[in-house]
């Protein structure tokens, strides 16, 4: 039995009933999804039928909860530094949550917040505890996953530190998670090139944060360079960072059992990417053209 939940992001378009069709296409064992038009503020409630479908189909199709990675509206910020926009970030927040509990779904990836350089990172951090303490209090069952950013512009949560500062400011620790992305990862600084420096980048993550807190994984190459603070994805093997990283990954028991998802930016080799991936994960499996095999 693998252990390895490899998928996409996939489109939910004509309805999130669609997403774990668009998957089980893909020969994904996970996908990530928006419950909801990533660049709007509001949305129509999730239908009844569009419900119970999403249940039915990822059940034919054998996505368990910890196999899906929902992700917010881009526009939330948890982290605002002005009271309206802050309130407003906080209320879609719960309704996101909220479309998660209707689903079945048990966590929800969100990009942590900018201070928009009015107040101090620190300040920021706790302000985003804060937004996750509200939200865990409005709902049940659901974890608030905190993606780490490249660091592009104000953004927080591209140092483990931040991920810390925040996780230790929310009450409930069994309702927060982490979702590491490997392109912001290595774009903020730590990386991963080789197996020895995926190693050290790990060790740091886990004397920081803990792969206790790891709930999803975004695997995505980098068309920046290291430390450059870009949120530029590339396909697998086609960036910076290279293959060598997405073998170590695959060869490590602590990335188990969590939703990782392509978010690369060739929709139309996934199925290869998926592919790949799941041949590096087979035992000492070489780092060779067969094994990784993309046309
Ligand atoms: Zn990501
Ligand atoms: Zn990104």
């Amino acid at each position: 039995m693998l252990n390895k939940y490899i998928g996409a992001h996939v489109s939910a378009a004509g309805g999130v009933e669609n997403a774990p069709v668009n998957a089980y296409k893909l020969g994904a064992s996970a996908f990530a999804l928006f419950t909801k038009n990533q660049r709007q503020w509001k949305a129509k409630p999730l239908t009844d039928k569009s419900i119970k479908l999403f249940k039915e189909r990822c059940e034919t199709y054998g996505f368990k909860p910890e196999q899906i990675l929902p992700h917010d509206s881009y526009l939330i910020n948890l982290g605002h530094p002005e009271e309206e926009g802050l309130q407003k970030s906080r209320d879609a927040f719960v309704e996101e949550m909220e479309r998660c509990m209707q689903l079945g779904l048990d966590r929800l990836n969100f990009h942590p917040g900018s201070h928009l350089r009015k107040i101090s990172e620190e300040e920021c951090a706790e302000r985003v505890a804060e937004s996750i303490n509200l939200a865990l209090d409005r709902t049940e069952g659901v974890i608030a996953v905190i993606e780490n950013t490249a660091g592009q512009g104000s953004n927080m949560g591209w140092s483990f530190e931040h991920l810390a500062m925040i996780i230790d400011g929310v009450h409930d620790k069994s309702r927060v998670g982490v979702c590491l992305d490997t392109c912001h990862t290595f774009a903020a600084g730590y990386d991963l090139r080789t197996k020895e420096a995926c190693e050290k980048t790990f060790a740091e993550f886990e004397k920081r944060v803990g792969f206790r807190y790891l709930k999803g994984m975004h695997l995505n190459d980098s068309k920046g360079e290291l430390n450059s603070r870009k949120d530029r994805h590339h396909s697998l093997g086609a960036g910076e960072i290279g293959w060598e990283c997405f073998r170590t990954i695959m060869q490590d028991d602590r990335f188990n059992g969590v939703p990782m998802v392509l978010e690369t930016i060739d929709e139309t080799i996934w199925p290869d990417e998926i592919q790949a991936l799941r041949r590096l994960a087979l035992r000492n499996a070489p780092l060779s053209a067969q094994t990784i095999a993309l046309a």
